[in-house]
């Protein structure tokens, strides 16, 4: 059977289950053991080898969902990215990243790789020619972000994937931002999928996890490292996760179509600025998105006009809560420059196109008339606080 072909909610539903040969069960049973007698010696089961009945299942349902041969979860994204990056890269070897980072890679990357040997570019924009400039000798990975966090920006795939092939690097990509229902970059030709499933397949703020989607023969490689890191997830949250990933179709569906309508609502509104959603024909890489996208995500951002307090509007939301994290059904923002882009210097956050008052905004599930109703609440209270100066 050829799992590829089959529809997105039919993966999410029925690919990659225990089967309950015992009792006949809907669902997969949750085998909580560490301990496993030998079924012969070449196999030897064991949670930190990420070959227990659970996590077995649960890769075949990643890999089915990122068009891959194979995939490995782990205990949180980080963990499958440092996993991933390292298993390519020795002392000596050079990465270029794309500028727009997630905090955490970007932590990754500036404080430790230096003790390791390892040399890193960021690129200066994300057109595709910007990841080539910064290609050297000794260049073993290029690694890519779209869309972006906070603001949305598109990397080419096709454009990217085609540069590592010429340059016979390793492309990789963190596909958290889109998650599998929107964005599937092994069919453009990327090497290697990462997803940090804390976020759209975990979908319910409850579950830390991380994923890695590749062919069989990088898996490999990134197994061998992976069992030495030792970054496994617990089978309990894995069982968590299957159960989440079942409905990760119809809520990133409901999520995409809450955070247009919320884009365009946002975008038309006198009190705000600029809004960043690729989905908005306004927005740069529109078309582009189109052309790689099956739907535009339910992350946004916007700003404020500048006499607007965005600090205040946040602290007004009653509904939308303020916190970090994001892709969970419930709508929360914050603000980047405060929070995920804090470690950045100003100048550094300048150059990223981070104003001050940005407010990111992860879309839930929730009425998109509720979330409007919230949104108008806090900005009559953010404008009632404006003190008018008259001549
Ligand atoms: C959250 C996140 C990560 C890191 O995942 P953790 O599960 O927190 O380790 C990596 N990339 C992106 C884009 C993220 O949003």
């Amino acid at each position: 059977m050829n799992q590829v072909k089959k529809g997105i909610n039919t993966i999410c539903t029925h690919v990659g289950e225990v089967v309950d040969e015992q009792f006949k069960g809907a669902i997969s049973p949750l085998y909580m053991s560490t301990s496993y007698a030998f079924e012969d010696v070449a196999i030897k089961r064991y949670p930190r080898y990420f070959n227990t009945p659970n996590q077995e299942a649960l890769c075949l349902k990643i890999a089915a969902l990122e068009h891959a041969e194979a995939a490995l979860i782990f205990g949180s994204g980080m963990a499958a990215v440092s996993t991933a990056m390292m298993a390519f890269l020795r002392a000596g070897d050079h990465i270029v990243l794309q500028r727009t980072l997630y905090g955490g890679t970007y932590n990754l990357v500036t404080e430790e790789f230096e003790k390791y040997g390892i040399s890193y570019s960021f690129t200066d924009g994300q057109r595709p020619e910007d990841f080539e400039a910064k290609v050297q000798e000794n260049t073993k990975v290029i690694y890519v972000e779209t869309p972006s966090n906070p603001l949305l920006t598109i990397t080419d795939l096709k454009a990217v994937a085609a540069i590592a092939q010429k340059h016979r690097l390793v492309s990789m990509i963190d596909n958290t931002f889109a998650s599998p229902v929107n964005q599937n970059p092994i069919d453009f030709g990327i090497d290697v999928v990462i997803h940090s499933a804390t976020k759209y397949m975990g979908g319910h703020s409850d579950i830390c996890a991380g994923a890695v989607a590749s062919t069989k023969e990088n898996m490999e490689r990134i197994f061998h490292l992976a069992k030495n890191f030792g970054g496994s997830l617990s089978d309990y949250t894995v069982w968590l996760l299957e159960r989440s990933i079942k409905t990760m179709g119809i809520r990133v569906r409901a999520q995409n179509a809450n955070a247009l309508q919320m884009a365009e609502y946002l975008y038309a509104h006198e009190d705000i600025q600029n809004v960043y959603y690729p989905g908005l024909k306004s927005h740069p890489d529109h078309e582009l998105a189109k052309a790689q996208m099956k739907g535009f995500g339910g992350m946004l951002s916007f700003e404020l006009q500048e006499n607007l307090n965005a600090s205040a509007f946040q602290k007004a939301l009653q509904l939308i809560k303020s916190s970090m994290s994001l892709a969970g059904v419930e709508s929360t923002v914050l603000s980047p420059s405060q929070t995920s882009h804090a470690l950045l210097d100003a100048d550094e956050r300048e150059r990223q196109g981070i104003k001050d008052g940005l407010i990111r905004f992860s879309v839930g599930i929730e009425e998109v008339e509720d979330l409007i109703e919230d949104i108008e609440r806090a900005l009559e209270k953010v404008r009632a606080t404006i003190v008018t100066t008259t001549h």
